[in-house]
Protein backbone atom coordinates (compact mmCIF):
# COMPACT_ATOMS: atom_id res chain seq x y z
CA UNK A 1 0.00 0.00 0.00
CA UNK A 2 1.25 3.38 -0.96
CA UNK A 3 2.24 5.33 2.32
CA UNK A 4 0.88 8.72 3.04
CA UNK A 5 2.70 11.57 2.00
CA UNK A 6 2.60 14.80 4.38
CA UNK A 7 2.78 19.22 3.78
CA UNK A 8 3.59 20.95 6.67
CA UNK A 9 2.80 24.31 6.36
CA UNK A 10 4.94 26.39 9.19
CA UNK A 11 8.10 24.56 10.62
CA UNK A 12 8.09 26.36 14.03
CA UNK A 13 8.95 24.39 17.06
CA UNK A 14 5.34 22.33 16.91
CA UNK A 15 5.46 21.85 13.01
CA UNK A 16 9.09 20.48 12.55
CA UNK A 17 8.76 18.29 15.72
CA UNK A 18 5.78 16.75 13.42
CA UNK A 19 7.37 16.45 10.71
CA UNK A 20 10.60 15.04 11.52
CA UNK A 21 8.35 12.35 13.61
CA UNK A 22 6.56 11.79 10.33
CA UNK A 23 9.52 11.24 9.21
CA UNK A 24 11.43 8.73 11.78
CA UNK A 25 7.87 6.96 11.06
CA UNK A 26 8.88 6.40 7.34
CA UNK A 27 6.24 8.81 5.87
CA UNK A 28 7.18 11.45 2.98
CA UNK A 29 7.20 14.83 4.16
CA UNK A 30 7.26 18.26 1.94
CA UNK A 31 7.62 21.14 5.18
CA UNK A 32 6.60 24.57 3.76
CA UNK A 33 7.62 27.53 5.55
CA UNK A 34 8.06 31.68 4.11
CA UNK A 35 11.52 31.93 6.55
CA UNK A 36 14.30 31.16 5.01
CA UNK A 37 16.90 30.11 7.49
CA UNK A 38 13.85 27.94 9.17
CA UNK A 39 13.79 25.84 5.38
CA UNK A 40 17.34 25.75 5.08
CA UNK A 41 17.82 24.23 8.86
CA UNK A 42 15.40 21.22 7.89
CA UNK A 43 16.10 20.65 4.46
CA UNK A 44 18.43 18.05 5.43
CA UNK A 45 15.47 16.14 7.66
CA UNK A 46 12.69 16.62 5.50
CA UNK A 47 11.90 14.47 2.15
CA UNK A 48 11.10 17.91 0.29
CA UNK A 49 11.88 21.40 2.01
CA UNK A 50 10.20 24.99 -0.37
CA UNK A 51 10.58 28.42 0.65
CA UNK A 52 7.01 30.05 0.17
CA UNK A 53 4.58 31.94 1.73
CA UNK A 54 1.50 29.81 2.64
CA UNK A 55 -1.47 32.25 1.38
CA UNK A 56 0.57 32.36 -2.52
CA UNK A 57 -1.82 30.18 -3.91
CA UNK A 58 -0.50 30.21 -7.45
CA UNK A 59 2.56 28.55 -5.36
CA UNK A 60 1.13 26.13 -3.84
CA UNK A 61 -0.50 25.04 -7.01
CA UNK A 62 2.52 24.79 -8.58
CA UNK A 63 4.22 22.92 -5.99
CA UNK A 64 1.65 20.14 -6.28
CA UNK A 65 -0.23 20.83 -3.29
CA UNK A 66 -3.45 19.08 -3.89
CA UNK A 67 -1.47 15.75 -4.23
CA UNK A 68 -0.44 15.28 -0.37
CA UNK A 69 -2.91 12.85 1.12
CA UNK A 70 -2.84 14.86 4.70
CA UNK A 71 -1.96 18.65 5.11
CA UNK A 72 -1.23 20.08 8.47
CA UNK A 73 -1.15 24.01 9.37
CA UNK A 74 1.11 24.58 11.70
CA UNK A 75 1.35 28.28 11.99
CA UNK A 76 -0.17 29.63 15.49
CA UNK A 77 0.79 33.10 16.41
CA UNK A 78 -0.20 34.86 13.30
CA UNK A 79 -4.34 33.39 13.14
CA UNK A 80 -4.93 35.12 9.90
CA UNK A 81 -2.12 33.43 7.91
CA UNK A 82 -2.78 29.93 9.70
CA UNK A 83 -6.67 30.67 8.67
CA UNK A 84 -5.99 31.84 4.98
CA UNK A 85 -3.49 28.87 4.82
CA UNK A 86 -6.46 26.37 6.26
CA UNK A 87 -8.69 27.58 3.68
CA UNK A 88 -6.19 27.26 0.61
CA UNK A 89 -5.60 24.03 1.56
CA UNK A 90 -9.59 23.15 1.78
CA UNK A 91 -10.27 24.49 -1.17
CA UNK A 92 -7.38 22.52 -2.96
CA UNK A 93 -9.00 19.57 -2.11
CA UNK A 94 -6.37 17.39 0.22
CA UNK A 95 -8.12 14.83 2.02
CA UNK A 96 -7.10 15.09 5.45
CA UNK A 97 -6.85 18.49 6.75
CA UNK A 98 -5.25 19.18 10.18
CA UNK A 99 -4.60 22.81 11.93
CA UNK A 100 -3.24 24.04 14.95
CA UNK A 101 -5.03 26.59 16.91
CA UNK A 102 -3.58 28.87 19.65
CA UNK A 103 -6.80 29.71 21.33
CA UNK A 104 -10.46 28.13 21.60
CA UNK A 105 -11.60 31.09 19.37
CA UNK A 106 -9.67 30.44 16.41
CA UNK A 107 -9.72 26.75 17.16
CA UNK A 108 -13.56 27.43 16.47
CA UNK A 109 -12.80 29.31 13.27
CA UNK A 110 -11.07 26.39 11.98
CA UNK A 111 -13.60 24.51 12.76
CA UNK A 112 -15.86 26.53 10.84
CA UNK A 113 -13.89 26.42 7.63
CA UNK A 114 -14.59 22.42 7.97
CA UNK A 115 -11.06 21.25 8.80
CA UNK A 116 -10.64 17.39 9.72
CA UNK A 117 -9.20 17.99 13.11
CA UNK A 118 -8.13 20.74 15.31
CA UNK A 119 -4.84 20.23 17.31
CA UNK A 120 -4.05 22.10 20.70
CA UNK A 121 -0.85 21.48 21.73
CA UNK A 122 0.28 23.89 24.32
CA UNK A 123 -3.13 23.50 25.85
CA UNK A 124 -3.41 20.35 25.63
CA UNK A 125 0.07 19.57 27.11
CA UNK A 126 -0.41 21.44 29.88
CA UNK A 127 -3.40 19.20 31.08
CA UNK A 128 -1.58 16.26 29.95
CA UNK A 129 1.44 17.89 32.37
CA UNK A 130 -0.79 18.79 34.99
CA UNK A 131 -2.23 15.42 34.89
CA UNK A 132 0.80 13.75 35.82
CA UNK A 133 2.13 16.29 38.09
CA UNK A 134 -0.82 14.87 40.51
CA UNK A 135 -0.14 11.54 39.64
CA UNK A 136 2.85 10.73 39.53
CA UNK A 137 1.99 6.69 38.13
CA UNK A 138 0.27 8.08 34.92
CA UNK A 139 2.87 7.34 32.45
CA UNK A 140 0.10 8.47 29.85
CA UNK A 141 -3.44 8.69 28.53
CA UNK A 142 -5.67 8.85 25.69
CA UNK A 143 -9.32 10.61 25.92
CA UNK A 144 -11.64 8.60 24.17
CA UNK A 145 -14.34 10.89 25.07
CA UNK A 146 -14.93 13.37 27.29
CA UNK A 147 -16.05 10.97 30.05
CA UNK A 148 -13.92 7.64 28.94
CA UNK A 149 -10.09 7.69 28.46
CA UNK A 150 -6.95 4.71 28.12
CA UNK A 151 -4.79 5.28 30.87
CA UNK A 152 -0.99 4.10 31.39
CA UNK A 153 -0.20 3.36 35.06
CA UNK A 154 3.03 2.46 36.54
CA UNK A 155 2.71 -0.63 38.87
CA UNK A 156 3.45 1.08 42.37
CA UNK A 157 5.34 -1.56 45.07
CA UNK A 158 1.97 -1.86 47.18
CA UNK A 159 0.96 -4.18 44.07
CA UNK A 160 4.25 -5.72 43.39
CA UNK A 161 3.63 -9.63 42.87
CA UNK A 162 -0.34 -9.08 42.65
CA UNK A 163 -2.70 -11.31 40.41
CA UNK A 164 -5.31 -8.93 38.47
CA UNK A 165 -7.56 -11.73 40.18
CA UNK A 166 -6.46 -9.77 43.55
CA UNK A 167 -7.17 -6.76 42.13
CA UNK A 168 -10.50 -7.61 40.15
CA UNK A 169 -10.91 -3.38 38.86
CA UNK A 170 -13.79 -4.68 36.13
CA UNK A 171 -15.87 -6.09 39.25
CA UNK A 172 -14.53 -3.16 42.04
CA UNK A 173 -14.55 -0.38 40.08
CA UNK A 174 -15.91 -0.76 36.42
CA UNK A 175 -12.54 -0.15 34.84
CA UNK A 176 -10.35 -3.01 32.75
CA UNK A 177 -6.74 -3.38 32.32
CA UNK A 178 -6.33 -4.18 28.47
CA UNK A 179 -2.65 -4.68 28.73
CA UNK A 180 0.26 -5.32 31.04
CA UNK A 181 3.73 -3.50 29.70
CA UNK A 182 6.89 -5.34 31.35
CA UNK A 183 10.16 -4.76 30.35
CA UNK A 184 10.84 -7.90 28.33
CA UNK A 185 7.27 -7.23 26.21
CA UNK A 186 3.90 -6.53 26.33
CA UNK A 187 0.68 -8.95 27.72
CA UNK A 188 -2.16 -7.97 25.47
CA UNK A 189 -5.84 -8.78 26.93
CA UNK A 190 -4.29 -10.43 29.90
CA UNK A 191 -6.26 -13.09 32.41
CA UNK A 192 -7.15 -12.85 35.67
CA UNK A 193 -3.80 -15.23 36.28
CA UNK A 194 -1.08 -12.06 35.27
CA UNK A 195 0.86 -10.95 37.86
CA UNK A 196 2.15 -7.55 38.05
CA UNK A 197 4.94 -5.82 39.39
CA UNK A 198 6.69 -2.98 40.57
CA UNK A 199 7.52 -0.47 37.36
CA UNK A 200 5.13 -2.87 34.98
CA UNK A 201 2.81 -0.16 33.18
CA UNK A 202 -1.15 -1.46 33.54
CA UNK A 203 -3.20 -0.18 30.39
CA UNK A 204 -6.34 0.72 32.06
CA UNK A 205 -9.64 1.53 30.03
CA UNK A 206 -12.83 2.80 31.32
CA UNK A 207 -15.09 5.65 32.46
CA UNK A 208 -12.48 8.84 33.84
CA UNK A 209 -14.91 8.30 37.25
CA UNK A 210 -13.83 4.71 37.06
CA UNK A 211 -10.41 4.78 36.46
CA UNK A 212 -9.35 7.80 39.41
CA UNK A 213 -11.28 5.54 41.77
CA UNK A 214 -9.30 2.42 40.77
CA UNK A 215 -5.91 4.81 40.72
CA UNK A 216 -6.73 6.01 43.81
CA UNK A 217 -7.16 2.73 45.66
CA UNK A 218 -3.72 1.57 44.27
CA UNK A 219 -1.90 4.58 45.66
P1 LIG B 1 5.44 27.46 17.05
O1 LIG B 1 4.79 28.08 18.26
O2 LIG B 1 5.08 26.02 16.85
O3 LIG B 1 6.94 27.69 17.01
P2 LIG B 1 4.90 29.66 15.26
O4 LIG B 1 3.54 30.17 14.97
O5 LIG B 1 5.78 30.50 16.15
O6 LIG B 1 4.76 28.19 15.79
O7 LIG B 1 5.75 29.42 13.90
C1 LIG B 1 5.13 29.14 12.74
C2 LIG B 1 6.06 29.05 11.56
O8 LIG B 1 5.21 29.34 10.45
C3 LIG B 1 7.20 30.06 11.49
O9 LIG B 1 8.41 29.37 11.14
C4 LIG B 1 6.79 31.03 10.38
O10 LIG B 1 7.91 31.45 9.57
C5 LIG B 1 5.85 30.18 9.55
N1 LIG B 1 4.84 30.99 8.85
C6 LIG B 1 4.05 31.95 9.36
N2 LIG B 1 3.24 32.45 8.41
C7 LIG B 1 3.54 31.77 7.26
C8 LIG B 1 3.05 31.83 5.92
N3 LIG B 1 2.10 32.67 5.56
N4 LIG B 1 3.58 30.97 5.02
C9 LIG B 1 4.54 30.09 5.37
N5 LIG B 1 5.04 29.99 6.60
C10 LIG B 1 4.55 30.82 7.55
Amino acid sequence: MKKQQFVVIGLGRFGSSLAMELIDQGYEVLGVDRNEEVVSNMSSYLTHTVVADATDEEMLRSIGIRNFDCGIVAIGDDIQMSIMATILLKEMGIGTVVSKAISTLHGRALEKLGVDKVVYPERDMGIRVAHQLVNPNLVDYIELSKDYSIVELKVPSSLDGQMLSDLNPRARFGCSIVAIQKPNGCIVAPTAMDQIHTGDIMVIIGSNENIEEFEESVN
